[in-house]
């Protein structure tokens, strides 16, 4: 048997960086290298871009669905950025994390602090691009935005990483699997937080262990002097 006992329920990471920083990529090719960890789809009022899928990269609705709802309470949190909402349904959240499953929310900063708001314990990282020169070349290369769209979230990307240090731990993201490997890292050590521990099976064999001890034939009786 094991000395202590964990708590085997998931973690829940919260992932932010700006725009082009490429988090999406980052956590899928975490959630495709290790078990038992899942990212939640988003819902989300902006129209598709190439390359998006329709529940897959999020449910895409109408400004007046999205509104109805929040109205029903459907979004662990939400937030308008450039002018669209974005939001992070409840339902599966709990229901993965209970099964020990790590649930990956990648979201803005504004539905990151919601998120600490209301579950402090849950993971916090910012992925911060090497420079701006790589951040401007990598939004630009995407190829989904208008200049004018792109110069907005430039500026959202600005006010974001100012605020860097309201997370738990920040990565630069500049090569794919250094990254991923880092997270897996912060992962690990998640886990090992004594805060996790939910039973220690130390107290009952104390006098086991002292009798064992005693018995114990090969165990010198005397401690060897050491000759100067
Ligand atoms: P994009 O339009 O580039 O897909 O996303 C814009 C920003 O919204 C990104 O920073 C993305 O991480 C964030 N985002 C995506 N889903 C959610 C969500 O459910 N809630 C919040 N608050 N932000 C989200």
């Amino acid at each position: 048997m094991s000395i202590i006992k964990k708590k085997e329920r998931g973690s829940l990471i919260v992932i932010s960086g700006p725009s082009g920083v490429g988090k999406d990529t980052v956590v899928n090719e975490y959630v495709k290298t290790h078990d038992n960890a899942w990212i939640s789809v988003s819902t989300t009022s902006r129209p598709m871009r190439p390359g998006d899928v329709e529940g897959e990269t999020y449910n895409f609705v109408t400004t007046e669905e999205f509104e109805r709802l929040i109205k029903e309470d459907y979004f662990l949190e939400y937030a308008d950025y450039v002018d669209k909402y974005y939001g992070t349904p409840k339902k599966f959240i709990n229901e993965k994390l209970e099964k020990g499953i790590d649930v990956f929310l990648v979201i803005e900063i504004q539905g990151a602090m919601k998120v600490k708001e209301l579950i402090p314990d849950a993971l916090f990282i910012f992925l911060l691009p090497p420079n701006l020169k790589t951040l401007k070349s990598r939004l630009k290369n995407r190829g989904t935005e208008t200049k004018e769209k792109m110069i907005e979230r430039f500026k959202a990307a600005y006010h974001e990483m100012n605020q860097v240090t309201k997370y738990n731990y920040v990565v630069i993201s500049e090569e794919l699997t250094e990254t991923v490997k880092k997270i897996e890292a912060i992962l690990i050590s998640e886990k090992l937080r004594c805060d996790r521990i939910e039973e220690v099976y130390l107290n009952n064999e104390e006098e086991y262990m002292h009798e064992m001890l005693l018995e114990d034939k090969e165990m010198p009786n005397k401690i060897l002097e050491v000759e100067e």
